[in-house]
């Protein structure tokens, strides 16, 4: 166990803190000291053709041990961290055998992680967790997902009477802001199909996310002194506020849960002349998303048809971009790889947590790049704050997870997509 906590903090103390301002990639060059860290790691622990190209991605090979042909199974994390929270001066906390109760994280400011707010605490009990002092996150996500994908490669290393075929381990820099994949060679991984360990408690295994878009809707206006306006002044923020009347009140991130979708609008500026709304838009439905996308187009028709006479030209100008698509349908045709994990995580007794994701991870991009990509759980919980924490004992379960997958797919029979029971 206290292999597994040394290497997680070895990782966690690197700042690694992402920038969605920056124009490079890696997004800080301070990425490129755990980046380094790793390709070394990986070297030491016997990996093969371990690489690192000019932005900082890295890759690795686990030569397979059998002779027959097996599929080339990828396990991916990222080392960027939220910019969201500082991931500066982390310094984790150890807490042996939980008893359950609050956890000071920092006395002087009392700051404290407390079961009554995080009930998932309580899952815990007994258990050893990893949390920070209070005044910086942990960096679990996704630093519990390298440690995982490290310790497990030692492990199969370390054990060879464990068969299993080719494993490929990708490491990118600036998931958090987005662009883990972008410049994810998919090709050069080589890998059949991949796993990110990406997720949050013990159990989850994730292949279905939104399909998202975001839209900047403009609106103008016409300024004419308040005292004279009359048949003359158009106020683009009132218009903009129509538009946001004109949404169904009960589709908001507040109001939905599941698979229900929705639109939220996160950002509003206006004068009387130019207001500018934006917003984005969540469905894990294609059909559902197409509507939505559809809905903005119709009402920025219907407010510009009022208008059309008194301001002459379009008053709204709505630009539209998708931003990613729901993984499942390039998962599903391959649905065996959800199996696979699903197995290997009934084998290591866990239960496994089915359910669609409520956002995107780098797995949907990279499905749509050619390498399907379901999420494993990591293990963290509360990521992006200071509240996150870690129980080590959901680290060694993901380690756990990563071998049996690797020695499920070398088994003969690895391949049955649909299992008997199942066909319909
Ligand atoms: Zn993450």
């Amino acid at each position: 166990m206290q292999h597994i906590i040394d290497r997680f903090i070895s990782y966690v103390t690197v700042d690694t803190e992402s920038d969605p301002n920056s124009t490079t990639t890696p997004s800080t060059a301070k990425q490129w000291d755990l980046a380094n860290k790793l390709v070394d790691e990986l070297k030491q622990i016997g990996m093969q053709d371990v690489t690192i190209d000019d932005k900082s991605y890295i890759m690795a090979t686990l030569p397979s041990n059998v002779e027959h042909e097996v599929p080339t199974v990828g396990f991916v994390a990222h080392f960027d961290t939220t910019p969201d929270f500082t991931g500066a001066n982390v310094k984790p906390q150890i807490v042996e055998n939980y008893d359950g109760k609050d956890i000071v994280l920092n006395a002087a400011e009392n700051i404290i992680l407390s079961p009554s707010y995080f009930k998932d605490l309580l899952q815990y009990k007994g258990q050893t967790l990893i949390t920070t002092d209070g005044t910086t996150l942990l960096g679990a996500d996704d630093k519990a997902g390298i440690t995982e994908i490290v310790t497990a490669m030692e492990f199969l290393i370390n054990n060879p009477e464990i068969k299993h075929g080719k494993i490929r381990v990708g490491f990118t820099p600036d998931e958090e802001i987005g662009r883990g994949a972008h410049h994810f060679d998919v090709e050069k991984f080589g890998a059949e199909w991949a796993y990110t360990m990406d997720g949050s408690q013990i159990g989850e295994l994730e292949y279905e996310n939104f399909n998202a878009a975001g839209a900047k809707i403009t609106f103008k206006g016409k300024s004419v002194h308040p005292g004279y306006a009359k048949g003359k002044m158009i106020n683009s923020m009132i218009i903009a506020n129509d538009f946001i009347n004109a949404l169904p009140e009960d589709e908001t991130p507040q109001e939905t849960k599941g698979y229900e979708g929705f639109y939220h609008v996160h950002h509003l500026k206006g004068s009387i002349e130019e207001t500018v709304l934006e917003l984005i838009i969540r469905d894990h439905s294609k059909k559902k998303f197409e509507k939505r996308k559809e809905k903005i187009e119709k009402i920025t028709a219907k407010i510009n048809k009022k208008f059309a006479k008194q301001f002459g030209e379009d008053i709204v100008i709505a630009e539209i971009n998708d931003q990613y698509y729901n993984m499942k349908e390039k998962v599903v045709p391959v649905k065996h790889i959800v199996d696979i994990a699903e197995k290997a995580m009934k084998e290591v007794n866990i239960k496994p947590l089915i359910k669609p994701i409520r956002g995107g991870t780098d797995g949907c991009q990279l499905s749509y790049m050619g390498l399907p990509c379901p999420n494993i759980f990591a293990g963290g919980h509360n990521f992006h704050g200071k509240y996150e924490y870690v129980p080590v004992e959901s680290m060694q379960k993901a380690v756990e997870v990563i071998v049996k997958i690797a020695e499920l797919t070398a088994q003969p029979n690895y391949s049955l997509p649909i299992p008997k029971s199942k066909k319909k």
